[in-house]
């Protein structure tokens, strides 16, 4: 856990690129808990780019000395996909901000220490995203905040996701990062940064979904052949590794941006898309290749399966990374 966090933190300093790969091996064993873990460095990433030395000390500090989570708060019953529609206030009175909203599919909400929040900063709802939003850590026991049930998800069972009531909540103007206004960039740069690891994570399951099937294949018969000896299977399960293997570039070039420090929104998106929709396909098809027994929670491909989903869904949908791509592409023709 915590391993984008500095060493002169108490963390282990990775880079994006190692980050992955711990990802994907936890990924590969299970998303749910693999997401329950990686959920601190989504809380953590806008005070990795943002933060102060005070802020960092402080919110990292303690991170590495107590098992502790953190969570990240944008998501609104009202808007996902349409971050810059978000209606979570944030009002200046004297040295606090008051914080008042709603926010929903928090994963880690109920275990957070502290999250890491988007809110409005600016009445005027025509000024512009890159102006009218503020950043803020707000400590979990902050007087005013009510946590939400547990969330019954299709998939990821054990990830802690809630939705969270924020009333007349008071934060020190300490606790805002950067400055009034500079949220929605720091959150758009944290996606950036947070999409390849959740490729990556999409990538182990993918990976997982291939050697069930391939194992599963390798000891079934059917007509008197093992299932591998069909070639409708072997092809089906050559372009299950086809993808795999482009599904895992994909991230791997998306971190190798990162670490080099250049500006990798085309590259994240890519490999958040490509990588979630494979997860999809691979655990679909590895419940085709267990036939009946593909279908029941006695084999491991349903959980699969079930667990999918997220990939299309969290972290910017399968279809906002589209517009994104598309988006980035068209930018580099009108230069
Ligand atoms: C298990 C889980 C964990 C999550 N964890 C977190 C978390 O920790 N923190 C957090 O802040 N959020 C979290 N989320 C929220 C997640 O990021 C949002 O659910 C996601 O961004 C989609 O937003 P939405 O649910 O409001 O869907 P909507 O934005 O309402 O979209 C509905 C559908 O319309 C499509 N759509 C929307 N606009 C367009 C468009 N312009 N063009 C084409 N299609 C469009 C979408 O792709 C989607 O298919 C989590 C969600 C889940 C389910």
């Amino acid at each position: 856990m915590n391993t984008r966090i500095p060493e002169s933190c108490g963390g282990l300093g990775l880079g994006s690129f190692d980050n992955c790969l711990i990802i994907e091996e936890l990924a590969y064993g299970c998303t749910g808990v693999q997401t329950a873990i990686e959920a601190n460095s989504l809380g953590q990433m806008p005070v990795i780019i943002a933060g102060n030395d005070q802020q960092q000390k402080k919110y990292w500090g303690r991170m590495t000395e107590e098992p502790l989570m953190c969570a990240c708060c944008v998501t609104e019953p009202v808007a996902g996909s349409d971050v810059a529609g978000i209606k979570t206030k944030a009002k200046k009175k004297g040295d606090e901000y008051i914080i008042n909203g709603q926010k929903m599919w928090i994963t880690s909400g109920g275990k957070a220490n502290w999250y890491f929040l988007l809110a409005r900063s600016d009445p005027d709802p025509k000024a512009p995203a890159s102006k009218g939003f503020t950043d803020f850590i707000v400590e979990a026991d902050t007087p005013g905040i009510q946590i939400g049930r547990k969330e019954l998800n299709m998939g990821q069972q054990c990830s802690d996701t809630r939705g969270i009531v924020f009333e007349d909540v008071r934060v020190p103007k300490e606790n805002v990062l950067i400055g009034e206004g500079a949220g929605f960039k720091i959150a758009m740069e944290t996606f950036d940064k947070t999409r390849p690891p959740v490729a990556a994570a999409a990538v182990g399951l993918a990976q997982r979904a291939l050697d069930e099937a391939t194992k599963y294949a390798l000891g079934r018969k059917t007509f008197g052949k093992l299932l591998i000896e069909h070639q409708g299977i072997s092809f089906l399960l050559a372009e299950m590794a086809m993808k795999v293997e482009l599904a895992r570039l994909s991230y791997q070039r998306a971190t190798w941006e990162v670490d080099s420090g250049h500006r990798n929104t085309y590259y994240a998106s890519i490999a958040k898309a490509y990588a979630g929709d494979i997860a999809n396909q691979l655990a679909s098809d590895a419940v085709r290749i267990f036939g009946g027994n593909g279908f029941n929670t006695k084999y491991p491909v349903e959980k699969l399966m079930r667990d999918a989903k997220i990939y299309q869904i969290y972290e910017g949908t399968a279809q906002m990374q589209r517009l994104i791509i598309a988006r980035e592409h068209i930018g580099r023709y009108k230069k």
